[in-house]
């Protein structure tokens, strides 16, 4: 394998040179307007280091991928429980489809679909308040990326409660299959804080290396959650495109509408790729290119 630096700089040239970004998701008007020619990634390594390329600095509205940071607080509150009221099966559907959760009568098919999502943080929010819950997931990406420099941008998660009416008919279907403990409102105002918390690919690839299991991680997370974790997002990390991603990169990853990745190498590296251009399945165009080189270039496919 080449040098590593090299590689990454290499594909930052690369995704510039090719210029096919994609468009920024339309539906949350605060990350409309946001430029698509934007591109970051970074990479830590189990000898401790971390490599970046491009605007590594910037932060990002990491989005879904919270959705790993809210599996891993719930399943540490309350293990296999959660499982009553969530599947763990890939949908072959959009992130936020309705007609699913009709077929699978109120039950989301896993946890990083936006229903999914919605029961997991509703599980986590009953016993207590939503100030409580966001800060228990930010408390716990704190510790896995070891910087208390992570925010939740409150613009973004305005924007989103202010046009969220397909995240709102979600959360009242589940409702009436009582698979919901909480008011509807109360729990959308959490998760939707929950999306918009920012990060930047440096900070995302730090708290990945506890699913990554690198030798320097913090010890947050018990292996068995990271397995399990790890085993979603490879199954069910982008969507309808989970199967593509598979394909292409051979890593358990999750992706955001804000165009973020995070990848896992498992016992290699943890990655964390920014372009905020999307393609047709909400999935981050140019950062989805970016695995595939790098994943490619490395050799690090899990097959
Ligand atoms: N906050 C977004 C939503 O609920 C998350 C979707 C995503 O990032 O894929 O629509």
């Amino acid at each position: 394998m080449a040098d590593l630096a090299e590689i990454i700089s290499g594909i930052n040239e690369r995704i510039h040179e090719e210029a096919d970004w994609g468009v920024p998701a339309q539906y949350i008007p605060e990350l409309a307007g946001i430029p698509a020619d934007q591109f970051a990634i970074s990479v830590c390594t189990a000898n401790g280091r971390t490599y970046s390329a491009g605007s590594s600095h910037v932060p990002f509205s990491i989005q879904s991928i919270s959705k790993v940071f809210a599996l891993v607080t719930t399943l540490g509150r309350i293990g296999d429980q959660l499982w009553t009221r969530v599947g763990r099966e890939p949908t072959g559907t959009a992130f936020d489809a309705i007609s699913i959760l009709e077929t699978d009568a109120g039950r989301p098919r896993n946890p990083f679909i936006n229903a999914g999502a919605i029961v997991t943080t509703d599980a986590l929010l009953s016993g207590r308040e939503p100030r409580q819950a966001i800060a228990e997931i930010l408390g716990l990406i704190r510790a896995m990326a070891e910087s208390d420099e992570v925010y939740i941008n409150a613009k973004v998660a305005r924007s989103e409660k202010e046009t969220g009416a397909r995240n709102r008919a979600l959360a009242h279907y589940l409702l009436s299959h009582d698979n919901l403990d909480n008011d509807p409102e109360k729990l959308l105002g959490t998760y939707f804080h929950q999306c918009a918390i920012e990060m930047t690919t440096d900070q995302l690839a730090m708290s990945g290396r506890c699913l990554a299991d690198l030798p320097n991680a913090p010890n947050v997370i018990s292996r068995t959650h990271a397995r399990r974790v790890n085993a979603l997002m490879m199954s069910c990390g982008h969507y309808d495109a989970s199967g593509e991603f598979s394909y292409q990169v051979g890593l358990p990853g999750k992706s955001g509408v804000g165009g973020g990745i995070l990848i896992v190498a498992p016992r290699k590296a943890s990655i964390a790729i920014w372009s905020p251009g999307l393609d047709g399945y909400g999935n981050s165009k140019a950062g989805t290119r970016a695995a595939a080189m790098l994943s490619h270039q490395t050799g690090w496919s899990v097959f």
